[in-house]
């Protein structure tokens, strides 16, 4: 059985979440992407900076990932901290 591709409810997603930690710091990253079991498109993420960021949730360039940093809870931040904004200065 197939139907149109923009047709899909996609009522049947596929979310995989991957634990990304980082050597010299505590900083954490949890990577989502998200397939349609039905007709295989990837869910495709909007509205977050383009790039990798300590200080906030971001996305590749293409929408297909989302990564969200987090700290263990009442932890200030230790070590280098990776990040790369696209089209932002970062420090
Ligand atoms: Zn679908």
């Amino acid at each position: 059985m197939s139907m149109p591709e923009n047709q899909c409810p996609h009522s049947d997603m596929h979310f995989n979440v991957h634990h990304q930690a980082f050597h010299d710091s505590n900083l954490h990253y949890l990577e989502i992407t998200g397939k349609c079991k039905i007709c295989g498109k990837q869910a495709e993420f909007r509205g977050m900076p383009i790039g990798l960021s300590p200080g906030q949730p971001t996305m590749a360039a293409d929408g297909l990932e989302v990564r969200i940093p987090w700290f263990g809870e009442d932890e200030e931040p230790i070590g280098p901290m990776i990040s790369a904004l696209v089209g932002q200065v970062v420090s």
